[in-house]
């Protein structure tokens, strides 16, 4: 895909999450990478408001070599792909009910979400807690990377996820998948639970290694 094809999905992207309620005001951000760096979305912009042509390309340093100053979470990202040769895009989230699972004191760190259906084992997997840093904080980075070897799908503590797909739409759908379990997960809390079985999951990895 051509690098303004790119730019228009993003922003068609961003204004489908925004639509839904996957992000307010200025929260949340997209990249893709492209041949000499990445497309991700600029700093304080509105996910349902994209402009395509303003969308910041910037070098695997981080470097701004077109359009509108970055994400301040774009070192995220950029850690990200680093750990992942196999991810070309990701998406950050401060979508409720994840963020709301993120603040949980109880969960493990090692796998946050239990294994309530088929499609969140699928399509998120094992997902592994960050532990909180302040915004900016190149700590968050470095957190973030040491994860990001063994998991697509990290969750930031106090914060929300990071989700890297081999193409966008399959990053979108797992940030969805993610979102819309942790919610089953909040609204099953205190119910008497039929979690997948460890077989069960071993047969779905099986079937669609990820
Ligand atoms: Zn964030």
């Amino acid at each position: 895909m051509s690098e303004s094809a790119l730019r228009e999905r993003i922003a068609l992207h961003g204004k489908s999450l925004f639509d839904r309620g996957y992000g307010c005001g200025s929260s949340g951000n997209l990249s893709h990478r492209l041949d000499d760096g990445l497309l991700v979305t600029p700093t304080n912009s509105c996910m349902g408001r994209l402009d395509p042509a303003r969308i910041s390309k910037i070098s695997p340093d981080g470097e701004l070599l077109a359009g509108d100053k970055p994400s301040k979470e774009a070192f995220l990202h950029l850690a990200m792909y680093r750990e992942r040769p196999s991810a070309k895009a990701i998406v950050h989230l401060h979508s409720t009910y994840s963020v709301a699972l993120s603040c949980l004191a109880d969960i493990d760190p090692a796998d946050v979400l239990p294994p309530i259906t088929a499609y969140a084992v699928m399509r998120v997997g094992k997902l592994p807690l960050v532990p909180y840093f302040r915004p900016g904080d190149m700590a968050l980075a470095e957190a973030v990377a040491k994860l990001a070897k063994a998991h697509h799908a990290v969750l930031l503590a106090n914060h929300g996820p990071v989700v890297a797909g081999k193409e966008l739409d399959g990053a979108v759908y797992a940030a969805e998948e993610l979102e819309e379990t942790a919610k089953l997960h909040l609204l099953l809390r205190g119910c008497d639970l039929r979690l997948l079985s460890a077989e069960q999951v071993a047969e779905l990895h099986q079937a669609f290694p990820s």
